[in-house]
């Protein structure tokens, strides 16, 4: 990469595109509507792993303009179930070779991944988590003061704020990443492989005949075809409506903000469900902060004030050090909710539409093991093991999956 860099610099030529607008054709195999890490991530591993390369992904906006462009780039494994585990571990697998497989530096830093607890009932709750996640081969333990202080020397360990730090859950695989060079890196060896990519193309309908999907509508004309897959997140109820399908969950907005750069000091990621509050440091030196979810459903992407007086509270009640450090901007995306914390994902009651979605605040670190088997269920017609559990057939067979790893700020 970095010699493909050079003689770019040296050739003066502007750099080369990393995906191309293409005609729409009026017949794809696959339309995948939106463009956010899992749709193209999808695209990608049906092009890589089962040769199907006449997709299109369609997107209302810019590619990574829904939550993958907005998240706050968390990743880990150290969910609460079994089943969410298993899951979340695969892609973080996935995750560790995905710079090499893109060709393309997604910058994935595992600096370890601190959830704090400040109650004897979260530690009891952080010990569970531990013993889940280390059955299931997830590195994953209990620590105490003495050790989170050697981690994380600023978080104020003392006996003065409201909540005092009793203990964590240290998870050191965790980290964050670039999230945007995982939607281009995907979306680049997509588009290099025959996908094509349709930006500013809005689906509008989904036309069925016989209940089965014969085509999409979209502001830019009609596209036949038999499988849509719906990855659209925090708007998949919507396009959910188009065939008649009322989807088990809610979209809420959900906030962060980066503050101005600093020396790097903070090698790990902080969270802490009883405060609400959760912080990491990029590598340019930004704190990155978010927190739970707006209380309210709604389509809203705004920020507010009481977002960031919230904020800015709770981190320095963990960060006294802080007082000082300006905000430099913060932002708003949307988070669909299911009640049980878990994706719903597969086969849905109309015959050629899928569905990728339920993802919360927790599903970026998902994309490249959702693109991944979401491109085998749709090559080979069935689903595979890892998703099975997260079929949404669950809701009506009453075997929800209660992810309680992955509510509240449970990035
Ligand atoms: C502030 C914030 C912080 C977060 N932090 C984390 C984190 O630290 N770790 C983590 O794992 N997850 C996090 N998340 C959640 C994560 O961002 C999402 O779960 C994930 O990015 C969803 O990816 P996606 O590809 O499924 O959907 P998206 O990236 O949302 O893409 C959906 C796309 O669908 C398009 N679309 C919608 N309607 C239509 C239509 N009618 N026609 C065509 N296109 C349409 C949209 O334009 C959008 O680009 C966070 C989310 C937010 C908002």
């Amino acid at each position: 990469m970095s010699l493909k860099l050079l003689r770019q610099g040296l050739s003066g030529r502007p750099p080369e595109r990393m995906w191309h607008s293409r005609p729409l054709k009026d017949e794809y195999e696959v339309v995948i509507i939106g463009g956010g890490a899992h749709g193209l991530a999808c695209a990608y591993y049906l092009a890589t792993q089962h040769g199907i390369t006449d997709v299109a992904v369609l997107d209302k906006s810019y590619i990574g303009a829904g939550g993958s462009g907005r998240n706050t780039a968390i990743i880990r494994s150290n969910y609460l179930t079994p089943e969410g585990t298993n899951f979340y571990n695969e892609s973080v697998r996935l995750y560790e070779n995905l710079s090499v497989e893109l060709d393309f530096n997604v910058m994935f830093s595992q600096r370890g991944h601190l959830t704090l607890a400040h109650t004897d009932a979260s530690v009891r709750t952080m010990r569970r988590r531990a013993e889940v996640n280390r059955l299931q081969g997830v590195d994953s333990s209990l620590i105490w003061p003495e050790e989170i202080s050697r981690l994380c020397p600023q978080l104020d360990l003392s006996d003065h704020p409201r909540y005092p730090i009793l203990g964590a859950l240290y998870h050191p695989p965790g980290g964050i990443i670039r999230h945007d060079a995982v939607v281009w890196g995907y979306a680049h060896q997509a588009d290099a492989l025959g996908v094509h990519i349709h930006q500013h193309t809005e689906v509008t309908g989904i036309d069925l005949t016989n209940g089965e999907v014969a085509g999409v509508r979209t502001s830019r004309g009609v596209i036949r075809t038999g499988t849509v897959l719906n990855a659209t997140a925090g708007w998949a109820s919507t396009i959910a409506s188009m065939v008649g399908l009322s989807l088990p969950m809610e979209t809420f907005p959900l906030q962060a903000c980066v503050t101005e750069p600093l020396k790097p000091f903070l090698n790990v990621v902080i969270v802490s469900g009883s405060l609400h509050a959760y912080i990491s440091q990029s590598d340019r030196g930004e704190l990155v902060m978010g927190a739970s979810v707006d209380p309210f459903a709604s389509y809203s992407m705004n920020s507010s004030l009481e977002f960031l007086e919230g904020i800015a509270g709770h981190v320095l009640e963990l960060f006294p050090c802080l007082s000082n450090v300006r905000v430099l901007r913060q932002w708003g995306g949307l988070c669909e909710m299911p009640p049980d914390f878990s994706p719903l994902m597969g086969f849905t009651p109309i015959k050629g539409f899928l569905i990728d979605a339920g993802w919360g605040t927790y599903g970026f670190k998902a994309s490249p093991i959702c693109g991944k088997t979401m491109a085998e269920l749709i090559a080979s017609g069935s689903t595979p093991d890892l998703i099975k559990p997260f079929r949404l057939s669950r809701f009506d067979e009453h075997d929800l999956v209660g992810e309680k790893g992955a509510a509240s700020v449970g990035h």
